[in-house]
């Protein structure tokens, strides 16, 4: 017997449908955010920019035969690192660039959490991007009252390790089909290969 079926999941369209995830990225900007870091564990990652409007963000190169590669996009190296973001409640994601100058997030991130830890406490950060992308970060020490989103960081921490929630789920992974969909990328990989 065949069933009218009157409405359709678009998720389940576009892939991805039966991964939900919790998380999404944590966006630096000009603006002070507010961070709760509750780990040092981060999964490196080489991504795109991707600036075309129809992509307008990062992309995952996925290596070997990566059409973004092909076209001369450059691979930014970056450690994806899970934050708890008290202002929305949320687990987000960072993606930490590796370089190790004295005003890079990463060295700046390492030394705040250290120190805090080395004085028996657990840091809140305060993080903004400067107009150079250099960073400025401020902290102090995590207070009993702070909201430190640990029923939802333990939940998070657990589907992480079950494999049921992907940390680089908050970067686009799109197929060679889906770039080249894009006319400037197409055109690009055309003019670079003939
Ligand atoms: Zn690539």
């Amino acid at each position: 017997m065949s069933e009218t079926k009157a409405t359709v999941d678009l998720s389940s369209l576009v892939g991805g449908g039966d991964n939900p995830t919790p998380l999404s990225q944590a966006k630096l900007n000009a603006n002070l955010t507010a961070v709760v870091p509750f780990t040092l564990e981060g999964l490196p990652a080489g991504l795109h920019y991707c600036d075309e409007p129809e992509i307008a963000g990062y992309v995952m190169c996925c290596g070997t035969g990566c059409v973004l590669c092909r076209v001369g996009k450059k691979v930014e190296d970056r450690v994806l690192l899970p934050v708890y973001l008290p202002l929305t409640q949320r687990v987000g994601v960072m993606l930490v660039s590796r370089k190790c100058t004295p005003k890079a997030l990463m060295p700046q991130l390492v030394d705040h959490i250290k120190q805090a830890e080395a004085a028996g406490q657990r840091a809140i950060l305060f993080i903004c991007r400067n107009e150079d992308y250099t960073f400025t970060v401020d902290s102090r020490h995590l207070l009993p009252t702070d909201d430190d989103g640990a029923s939802l960081v333990k939940q998070v921490l657990e589907a992480i390790t079950a494999g049921t929630v992907r940390i680089d789920s908050v970067v686009q992974t799109l197929t060679s089909a889906q770039l080249l969909a894009v006319d400037s990328i197409k055109r690009a990989l055309a003019l670079r290969e003939g």
